[in-house]
Order: structure tokens, then sequence, then C-alpha cells
């Protein structure tokens, strides 16, 4: 922190102690003891999480980069025009981005709700005010089958009807005057459609194709590789890898459609988006945080990921019997390396899930997760989400608890 920032904030402040009660120290290398912390974990009861897992909404997704905190705080001084911040953020985005416009969202969800909504209305004022509620037939979104995911429901919210299709020739059939969009799932275990052929029958019925990548990077690649490909419409979570703000998330492509999807949302009083609004700081804070992982040695963090593998590993197989395994996950959700602990079972007398449970319940809390490789039951450890001080202690607890069966 900047001197400069901590005399701006002394007005917030209690003036406890000496330190800041008379004078104000002199010189920028005075050590100023930390102000006491307020511990809002612990003023609520909130149990603090150790994610030794990949990033989960219900886990509160992702730890935000300096950057974006940073961004979030020097913003939430001044006011801002909501448009023309929305507006000036995603031009920079789009340019970070090489696509034509961008916007950002209150997370992936929202962006496909925006993206459906953009692909009904354009931008017909009636329509946009209509809408989930149009007069005739419903508005229809072609998916495949083997596409159909949760998520979905942000098509559905719209009043769209999903029609499932499973290969090419049966997605060329399902093309009629109230098809609207085809949605691609990328991280569907299997496509009958494969992503170019997808976009070359969409194309010749001139619909709008969107893609959902949400949880797709790493690799960084995947941030162009869409857009170049010939996708309309793309999303990404903010709160997952990037490490943006957990209810953020990037919807870019065709700038039609943008412009589109910015009428069906905040700060519009009344379209369909509006209670998907996203904050000022929010939008600073995606910025930042696209900006920094664009930015970012991805190479030099994988190596990190590595070492912090290798560190855990050679913790826990001091154990006799215990063995630890570098596993990348093939993606494209979630590619990045973990540790999978398995052991042999005469000599630790556990299983996984109350390895899992030990963890969970201990102090710290500490969440792993259970893979599988064919019958055999182990435990994956992440390392991705961890903050660096966090390693040696997901080792320390891991060896202790395997130790104790041992
Ligand atoms: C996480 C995820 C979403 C939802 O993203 P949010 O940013 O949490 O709204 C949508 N689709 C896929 C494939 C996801 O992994």
């Amino acid at each position: 922190m900047k001197r400069r920032d901590i005399f701006k904030g002394l007005t917030l402040l209690p003036l406890t102690g000496g330190v800041l009660g008379g004078m104000l120290p002199s010189g920028s290398a005075a050590a100023e003891p930390p102000a006491p912390k307020r511990d809002f974990f612990k003023e609520l009861g909130v149990t603090p999480i150790i994610n030794a897992g990949v990033t989960m909404t219900f886990l509160s997704g992702s730890l935000m980069m300096p950057e974006v905190l940073e961004a979030i705080n020097s913003t939430a001084h001044d006011f801002a025009n909501m448009y023309e911040l929305q507006d000036k953020v995603g031009a920079k985005m789009a340019e970070m981005l090489q696509c034509e416009a961008a916007m950002v969202t209150s997370g992936a969800s929202c962006a496909i709700l925006l993206g459906t909504a953009a692909a009904i209305t354009g931008t017909d004022a009636a329509k946009i005010k209509q809408l989930p509620n149009l007069p005739g037939p419903r508005p229809e979104v072609i998916m495949q089958k083997s596409h159909r995911y949760l998520f979905d429901q942000a098509v559905s919210t719209t009043g769209a009807k999903i029609i499932e299709v499973e290969g090419p020739a049966e997605m060329e059939q399902a093309f009629n005057a109230n098809t609207v969009m085809a949605l691609f799932f990328n991280a569907a275990g299997s496509s009958s459609v494969p992503h170019e052929e997808f976009l070359a029958i969409a194309k010749r019925h001139q619909i709008p194709a969107f893609i959902d990548a949400a949880a797709d990077v790493p690799p960084v690649e995947n941030l162009f590789r869409f857009q170049k490909m010939g996708f309309d419409l793309i999303t990404f979570s903010g709160g997952k890898m990037i490490r943006g703000p957990q209810s953020a998330g990037l919807l870019f492509g065709r700038k039609d459609l943008i412009e589109a999807a910015k009428l069906n949302h905040s700060p519009h009083e009344a379209p369909i988006g509006r209670p998907c609004k996203v904050n000022k700081e929010e939008m600073f804070g995606m910025y930042a945080a696209l900006k920094s992982y664009l930015e970012r040695d991805h190479k030099k963090e994988w190596q990190d990921w590595l070492d912090r593998i290798s560190r855990i590993k050679s913790r826990i197989e001091t154990i006799p019997g215990v063995k630890g395994e570098t596993y990348t996950d093939p993606g494209p959700a979630n590619a990045f390396p973990c540790l999978r602990v398995s052991w042999d079972q005469q000599k630790v007398k556990v299983e996984p899930e109350d390895v899992l449970a030990a963890l969970k319940n201990g102090t710290p809390s500490i969440v792993a997760n259970m893979a599988h490789d064919g019958a055999e039951k182990m435990l994956s450890v992440g390392v991705v989400l961890l903050r660096p001080e966090q390693v040696d202690i997901v080792a320390r607890r891991l060896k202790e608890i395997l130790h104790k069966m041992a």
C-alpha cells in the first residue's frame, strides 16, 4: 500500500494507539504496524476454506488477483456513467481479445441469457420490453443432444425453446423461421457435430452461433480461438481461472449482437437482464483481471503448479504405501495439473472419503476431491487455487491424516 493511500484512509480508521494518534510517521521506510484487521469471517462465524480443488461457484469461485482488488478499491470512490463504462471497458477488452465487441456480464450464465436475448430481439425496443413473453411462436435455439446441460436454463429463461439435434443432418433439418441461435457447449464430453461443421451449418442458415467456454482457460489461447473459428458470440467466466470477480463474466463477438445484448441488460430498467446487474467495480475489476491474465507468464505459472505438486508429493510419500502422481486434466474445462494421491490400503487403513472429510472438518478446513482411475478411488488435490503459503499447510494436514491411519 502506498503511503498516500494510507493517509487517504485515515479518516475512516479509529485513531487507536500511539502510532496514528498524535504524530504521523515520517520517512518513507517508517515501520507502521498494520492496523488491526477486522475479521469478517470471524465476526459472522463463517469458516474460511482452503480450496484444494477446482473453481466452484459454491466455494466462491476463485481468489481475485491483486490487480483486480486494486481496480475495485481504487474506483469505488467516484461515480461513473454505467453506459459509458460498459462501452469503454468493452472496447478495450475487444481490442485485447481481437474481436469486434465485448461486454462484462454477471458471469457466463448471464452471458448465455443476454446472448440468447440479443439473438431474439436484436435492437427492437418493443421486443426487448416484452421478452420473455413475445407474441407468436416461441423462438428456437438449436443444441446438440449431448450438449444439453444445467446452464441451458439461461436459454429457456428468455422463453426460447431448445431444439435437440444429433448429427449434421438433423441439425441442418432443424432450422426454420423461428430459429434464433445455435448454442455449442465446448466442454461437452462428445459432439455429434464438431465445431467447424456446426459453424458451417449455422452460417449457411445465417443464424448466430454461440459457444460457452466458461471454464476453458488455461490455455490462454482459448480466449482467441473461437472468434477466429467464426463463432458469433463467446462466453468465459470471469471468476474462474481468469481470477476476476466471481460475479463477472465475458461476452464477446459480433458487434451488432453485443449492442443488442447491452440493450437487454442493466442499467436499462426493464429488460430481462436487469436482474443480472454488474456494478462499476466489477466492470473495472473484470477489465483488470483480463489484462492481468493475458499478460501473465503462463509457462512460469504452470511450472509453479508442478513445483507445488512435487512439494506436497515428497512430503506425503514419506509415509510407507502412499503414492502421489501428477495428473493433468485433458480439459477443455479445468485443464491444469493436480496431485492424485493413492495408498496401499493394507498399510494405510482409511478410505479416500474419510480423508476428504477429515481435511474438510479439520482446522483449517481444506476442500479436496475424489478421483477415479478405473475401479480405484483416490484423492485429487488441487494446487492452482492455493495461496503460496497454503501449499505446505495442505501437505502437512494430508500427511497428518494419512500418518494417523498408517
Ligand atoms: C461455470 C460455468 C458456467 C456458469 O458460469 P458463471 O460465470 O458462474 O455464471 C456456465 N457454463 C459452463 C460450462 C461453466 O463451466
